[in-house]
């Protein structure tokens, strides 16, 4: 098929605007950001200009010149090339795939709307914060691949997430830059949306993204149409005040519905990730009772309990965080405002609706939290660790009856003493993973290509090449890691120099940067948010026993670090400025270094490239993580309080555990305790095991390690695997109903 369309193509005159709109296209499915060979065809039109773009494929197109535009139109290597990614994206659409291969017809029906605040698909599409958006990218890019019917609905903010310079004093300078939406791949489907707000009527536009067979709708009210209150409603993610954050879930989640309508999308499971999404069960809720209206023979109570249910059976929740501050809260009075009609709508007084979202019903005082309401409303709902899982049991039973069910009319019906036991709550757990296919460092296909055979097209959820892994013999597999560990170690000169240069340093301190980091010396990651309970500091605990650990002459050891604190997160922007100082001191300069402005970029880099990946969460925060689940991809090991993910894949060999996995205290003696856990770790442990080198310079014991950790993590730790779960556990049961 492509054979005979692409001679065709040849055979007509080659127009030329012709190639850059086939390459545009090419740019408009973001099928590219896990396919090598397209990213190659872009930066090969030029590769200065493509990493000055964020690796932004129609950024690149936009700005050729003239005369490197006439001498690509000469180039038939790039035609060729082009060719074959078409192809390959052709093929990759048309192939069978597990849901089309598996699904009865009635199951083939199902559409599911999946919606999140943010998607983080690639590094020049900036739309996100942090593991909730890569999360949610992930798994739009598996739903592809496995072909489960599913679109995404979420926002187009116009400043997306802010940009961090880390400045001489080491405090967080914050940055919004404005995107142009022509140069991002998204495709305005000339539809709006209109929603009732208190200060007048909200429109909205609705913007098309295709990441593979999967669309997403992204809402977008910067329009003349808005007042400028309005218009900044999408302006930021997670920016603003609580004001900002109420208008923003009411778009996400009514507006959201609306938008489905609009674009002609017939969802048959909600789901909806994390809480800011939860006003979309509110609608669908809206919607049932209108339905039922009709039916008359019904009392009110009837008619309510159906509709409930009917939502129910459709909607998933997935919640991602015991921590606090993660559960957005409303007042009553922003509800009253924002909610006026609701009442009404529903058919049910203002207390009721008031106790749908809140802990305690009868409390007046209490206020209105989204994880509530989603939980209220939605009948198949998960933590996303096994730990996790345990956790929201028990941080939620308290709405849950003995049974196990949740009151939909908490003041009629409360809770009280009844309270469940958390095995009786039903909240259960799909443990996160991530895209291979994004994450992977393109270096090593050829090799993998070679051993494990990867397929990576038409596979399912169940199929793990990884636990072949022990074919790749050691040698390769270790010279790939030093392979990878080079290429890190250049990165992250060019950002060190970068970085300096920018603060205006002397040439001594730029020269010093080019010589910084060795490729051959065991290299330590860190990079995450850096929210307090994540502790990013406390490897620096005890200043001299670290420096002793780093500055080892047989055995040096260096730590790179990356991540924002939100810009209202004063503690979390001083463990930058910590991690900042400390490596300005000349006991860790050279051997430490603060990478800013942490992003998927940086983040392959520093996965791909680390040898450990290391995670000090305070137990049980780190609802799942999943950073530490891109290193096995390329070799590397975890050393991680056995928090989140880590229990469930720790088996002793394939990484490290820093404590016991029972406490859940906080304070200054945990943070002793297991700063002093990973220091012994890598003085008897880590360390020797990496310098412990045979006869042909291969580390035996850490190449062992380094294979059980790509067997137990890569496909049991992948959205495949993940998004296999949800289709199977939770949207066709709730298709079902
Ligand atoms: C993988 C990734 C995350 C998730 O990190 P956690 O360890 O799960 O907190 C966040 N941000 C970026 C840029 C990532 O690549």
């Amino acid at each position: 098929m492509s054979r005979v369309s692409s001679n065709r193509r040849r055979a007509a005159a080659p127009a030329a605007d012709n190639l850059w709109d086939r390459l545009r296209r090419l740019a408009m499915n973001l099928w590219w950001t896990w396919n090598p060979d397209a990213q190659a065809l872009f930066a090969s039109l030029d590769p200065a200009l493509w990493n000055a773009c964020q690796h932004n494929p129609l950024a690149l197109l936009a700005r050729l010149s003239d005369s490197q535009r006439a001498w690509l139109l000469s180039d038939d290597t790039l035609r060729v090339r082009l060719e074959q990614c078409e192809a390959a994206l052709g093929e990759y659409l048309a192939s069978p795939t597990w849901f089309s291969e598996t699904a009865t017809p009635a199951q083939r029906k199902m559409r599911v709307a999946y919606f999140c605040a943010e998607f983080a698909l690639h590094e020049s599409f900036a739309q996100y914060a942090g593991g909730l958006g890569v999360l949610a990218g992930d798994h739009l890019k598996s739903a592809s691949d496995l072909g489960v019917p599913l679109v995404a609905v979420g926002m187009l903010y116009r400043c997306g997430y802010y940009q961090q310079r880390i400045r001489p004093d080491g405090t967080t300078g914050v940055y919004y830059p404005e995107y142009d939406f022509a140069e991002l791949p998204v495709t305005d489907t000339g539809k709006t949306i209109v929603l009732p707000m208190p200060d007048g009527k909200l429109t909205a536009k609705i913007w098309r993204a295709e990441i593979g067979r999967t669309r997403a709708y992204l809402l977008d009210t910067d329009l003349p149409a808005n007042t400028p209150a309005q218009r900044a409603i999408t302006r930021h993610l997670y920016g603003g005040d609580n004001e900002t954050r109420i208008q923003q879930e009411i778009l996400l989640g009514c507006g959201g519905m609306f938008a489905l309508d609009a674009a002609g999308e017939t969802p048959t499971v909600l789901h909806l990730n994390e809480g800011h999404a939860a006003f979309a069960a509110l609608e669908a809720l809206r919607r049932e009772l209108k339905r039922k209206a009709g039916a008359k023979q019904a009392t009110p109570a009837a008619q309510w309990n159906r509709a409930v249910d009917r939502v129910r059976g459709k909607t998933v929740f997935t919640t991602h965080t015991p921590v606090p501050a993660g559960h957005d809260r409303f007042s009553a009075e922003q509800m009253d405002r924002y909610f006026a009609d609701g009442p009404a709508a529903l058919g049910i007084s203002r207390e009721e609706l008031l106790a749908l979202g809140r802990e305690r019903p009868g409390d007046p005082t209490d206020s209105f939290c989204m994880t509530v309401l989603a939980l209220r409303l939605a009948g198949h709902c998960n933590g996303v660790s096994k730990l996790n899982g345990d956790v929201a049991r028990r941080m939620w039973r308290h709405l849950f009856d003995a049974k196990g069910n949740i009151p939909s009319k908490p003041l009629s019906n409360p809770v009280g003493e009844k309270t469940a036991d958390p095995k009786r709550v039903p909240i259960g757990h799909v443990t996160n993973g991530v895209h291979s296919e994004t994450w992977l460092a393109p270096e090593l296909r050829p090799l993998y290509d070679k051993y494990l055979k990867p397929a990576w097209v038409g596979a399912g959820p169940g199929d793990d090449w990884w636990r072949t892994a022990g074919r790749i013999p050691a040698g390769e597999l270790w010279a790939a890691r030093r392979m990878l560990r080079e290429r890190l170690v250049h990165y992250i000169r060019r950002r060190m120099v970068e970085q300096l240069t920018r603060r205006g340093a002397g040439s001594a301190e730029i020269a010093a940067a080019w010589e910084a980091f060795s490729a051959d010396a065991l290299t330590i990651g860190f990079a995450r948010r850096f929210a307090t309970y994540k502790r990013a500091p406390l490897v620096f605990s005890d200043p001299k026993r670290l420096s002793a650990i780093l500055n080892n002459p047989k055995r040096p050891v260096q730590l790179v670090f990356s991540g924002k604190a939100h810009p209202a997160d004063r503690e979390g922007q001083a463990f930058a400025q910590r991690i900042h100082e400390f490596s300005q001191q000349p006991a860790f300069a050279g051997r430490v270094v603060l990478i800013e402005n942490y992003d998927m970029e940086t983040g392959r880099m520093l996965t791909s490239g680390c040898d450990v990946w290391l995670n000090n969460p305070l137990r049980p925060r780190e609802a799942s993580g999943t950073s530490g689940m891109k290193p096995p991809l390329h070799g590397g090991l975890n050393c991680s309080i056995l928090d989140g993910w880590w229990p469930e894949a720790f088996d002793g060999v394939n990484g490290w555990a820093i404590d016991d996995g029972k406490s859940e205290e906080s304070g200054p003696k945990v943070d002793q305790r297991d700063a002093q856990a990973i220091y012994r770790l890598l003085e008897r442990e880590i360390a020797p095991d990496f310098y412990a080198r045979d006869k042909s310079g291969v580390p035996q014991r850490w190449v062992k390690r380094m294979v059980a950790s790509m067997k137990t993590v890569c496909g049991a730790f992948s959205t495949a695997r993940m998004v296999g779960e949800y289709a199977m556990n939770y949207y066709l049961p709730a298709h079902g109903r």
